[in-house]
């Protein structure tokens, strides 16, 4: 039997803006991209009534709720209090993961008695509260589904404990929309189906959720029941993915350098935005024919958006490369990875961004990781051995994932 702890920032963005200005404090507020064409990243629970909610154009937003204070949100800011609560939960438990920019799962089967547990997660959640002054709920229960759902079912700023053998009976009454991974469409699909608590779901038979809704039906008729065995993954800065190139012949053309950098960098943050991760650190390291490596990181707020990552990537090489020798091979790698979409550069974005990069994924997960690249990294393919992408040879630039 597993002890799981769940924690989750309320409200983040939103807490972190009232804490930097009081004034704040119960005023209806949204935080996002203020433009016409922006959108609402995070909303306080004030605005909530009134049909406002994370995901929408701001402009609706603001339309729904005239009286809202409208915030351009900063990712360097909530990376930075994101960073200090990780500092709080890695200080007090040892093996945690990191599931976003303000989501934790912790593995507290460890803990004598199943009390001892909901003590200690008492205790690191006031803890976490009187030193950042940001409200967190907690959810705790035998396994990561039935604690986020308590998380959830306990917020604002509260926490619950679901104790072993009543998870079904808690799970019940919810609606199915509770259950993670029940995405619109798939709420849709199931309220068709007359299913509207998580109740009917666990009285229906697992085959039939698996002929309506493939593998994922499966997982959610367990999840709806209760069951879920997933493993609390730890979190270590070190985990990230790179890539690398070493040239047949040493060169000095730092046009083709930087090309090929360009060209690494929209690969991997493509890499990144496909398994819905963010990265709080870029480097890039250098091999001079003599053998002598360098290598410069830089700590960025948590992104996967390419036109943040490559100007930052380049800067770093301009740092880097000062020797002006022959280069024998270059990399980049990005870590400090954490779980998240491209959503979080909503405040320098709009709508009509956003629906670009999702365009082009799209693409590229239909047709190849280098059917459409920058014009600049289409460069690097003719210069050096980098892919086409209209001969169909597959990719040069890998990612290798380190755990
Ligand atoms: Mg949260």
């Amino acid at each position: 039997m597993r002890t799981i702890l769940h924690l989750d920032l309320d409200t983040f963005y939103v807490s972190v803006e009232r804490l930097i200005d009081t004034s704040l404090q119960s005023k209806p507020l949204l935080v996002g991209g203020t433009s016409d064409r922006g959108v609402v990243a995070a909303c306080s629970y004030e605005t909530r009534a009134y049909g406002v909610h994370s995901g929408m154009s701001m402009k609706i937003a603001k339309e729904l709720c005239p009286e809202a204070v409208v915030i351009k949100g900063n990712a360097g800011t909530y990376s930075k209090y994101s960073d200090v609560v990780t500092e709080i939960i890695k200080e007090k438990v040892p093996v945690f993961e990191k599931s976003s920019i303000d989501e934790f799962y912790a593995d507290l089967s460890g803990m004598d008695k199943f009390f001892g547990a909901y003590q200690y997660a008492t205790e690191l959640r006031q803890k976490v509260i009187t030193e950042t002054g940001l409200p967190i709920s907690f959810g705790l229960s035998v396994n990561k589904v039935v604690s986020k759902v308590a998380t959830n079912e306990a917020k604002p700023n509260n926490q619950l404990k679901i104790d072993f053998g009543t998870e079904k009976p808690f799970l019940a009454p919810l609606s199915i929309k509770k259950i993670p991974m029940v995405g619109d469409k798939t709420y849709h699909t199931l309220r068709n189906l007359g299913v509207r608590y998580v109740k009917t779901v666990q009285e229906m038979p697992a085959d039939v959720m698996k002929g309506v809704l493939g593998v994922n039906g499966l997982t959610i008729w367990k999840r709806a029941n209760g069951i879920d065995n997933t493993p609390v993954i730890g979190f270590s800065e070190r985990k990230s993915i790179s890539t690398e190139r070493t040239f047949d012949r040493d060169t000095i053309d730092i046009y083709k350098l930087k090309n090929i950098l360009i060209a690494m960098t929209e690969n991997l943050a493509f890499q990144l935005r496909r398994g819905d991760k963010l990265t709080a650190c870029i480097a890039v390291k250098v091999r001079y024919s003599d053998f002598n490596t360098y290598s410069k990181q830089l700590k960025i707020p948590y992104t996967s958006a390419d036109h943040i990552l490559i100007p930052k990537i380049l800067e770093l090489f301009e740092k880097l490369y000062q020797k002006r020798l022959l280069v024998r091979l270059i990399g980049i790698r990005f870590s400090h990875l954490v779980s998240g979409n491209y959503q979080i550069n909503l405040f320098e974005d709009n709508e009509k961004q956003l629906n670009l990069y999702q365009a082009l994924d799209d693409i590229r997960i239909r047709y190849g990781d280098r059917s459409v690249i920058r014009a600049a990294a289409m460069g690097a393919s003719t210069i050096g051995r980098m892919h086409n992408p209209f001969n169909g040879q597959p990719p040069v630039v890998l990612a290798h994932r380190k755990q």
